[in-house]
């Protein structure tokens, strides 16, 4: 069995009790999502690559946090990008991971949230795979369900949406946004952008074109799970002014529905936290009906 150091949180009994799956031998590569943030939010799976790495690739949306649990012998290298900006091109990335792994390291590829939703987690299995290197794949909670639930938002909710969408608000390579709107504007569903907060003018346009109420409650969630995480609440048409009024930039995910309001519509607290004395104040109806 592998050694854990004093210091490590799965020193804790209970954990141990968990059993250890997640080997990461030297000259394969271990995919990890670190979620949204907030470090509680690591999978066990995710912990244990961590604990075992001893190079880690990381992106800019890994938070400190997160980042504190590496072990200190593990070498760090910063990869993030930001929109438009690419500080290492996707392609170096992947010969970075295919350098490490054949000089036989452990090497830890963490990125926030999910790899495989709109991480380029799967281009990065794929060109591991051809290059002969094994890849351990390990899930994170993505973004668009840790941000929401951490303001207190329920994606889906009885009588009030019966699915959601996670779509990407980025601009394809030509300049355009072509996505489903038709779909995207009906009523019954939540729909979370990622990466939509430069193009936001025109998603809510094309929202409001296609049938979709302008006073759909929406959410702008800034860093969302962490300590400093911002929501802003309005609707459909006040979304634009909110970004310019308070300078919103990313990593910050765009919520639209009916959900929205549905248990709170204030900033909580804290994150995740949901209090039943601003719940009563505000709701008595509901707690009433309930
Ligand atoms: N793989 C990631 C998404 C990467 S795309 C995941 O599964 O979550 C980057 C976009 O994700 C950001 O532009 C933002 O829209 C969203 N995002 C990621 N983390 C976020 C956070 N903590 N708060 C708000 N938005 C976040």
């Amino acid at each position: 069995m592998t050694q854990l150091s004093k210091e490590n949180p799965l020193n804790k009994n209970v954990l141990n009790n968990i059993n250890r799956k997640s080997v990461l031998q030297p000259g394969e590569v271990a995919l990890v999502g670190s979620g949204p943030g907030d470090a509680e939010l690591l999978t066990i799976r995710a912990l244990r690559f961590i604990e075992q790495a001893d190079v880690a690739i990381y992106d800019r949306l890994v938070s400190d946090e997160i980042m504190a649990l590496l072990p200190e012998s593990c070498e760090r290298f910063y990869v993030g990008k930001e929109q438009a900006k690419h500080c290492v091109p996707q392609g170096k990335i992947n010969e970075l991971l295919v350098q490490y792994a054949q000089q036989g390291r452990k090497v830890l590829r963490l990125k926030g949230g999910d790899p495989f939703i709109f991480g380029r987690g799967g281009e990065e299995a794929e060109f591991l795979l051809e290059h002969g290197i094994s890849c351990h794949v390990c899930p994170g909670i993505t973004a668009a369900s840790g941000c929401t639930t951490y303001a207190g938002i329920p994606l889906t909710h009885r009588g009030v949406a019966q699915g959601c969408t996670f779509i990407t608000g980025h601009m394809q390579n030509d300049g355009q946004l072509n996505l489903p709107w038709q779909s995207l504007s009906c009523s019954s569903q939540t729909v979370v952008f990622y990466m939509g907060i430069n193009t936001l003018p025109s998603i809510t346009e094309q929202l409001i074109n296609h049938g979709r109420d302008a006073n759909t409650p929406a959410a702008l969630i800034r860093k969302g799970t962490q300590p400093d995480q911002q929501i802003f609440r309005g609707n459909i048409s006040t979304l634009a002014d909110l970004v310019k009024q308070h300078n919103i930039t990313p990593p910050t995910l765009i919520v639209i529905g009916d959900v929205v309001n549905q248990l709170t519509d204030t900033a909580l607290a804290k994150p995740g936290f949901l209090d039943a004395k601003d719940y009563q104040m505000k709701m008595p109806l509901a707690v009433k009906a309930g």
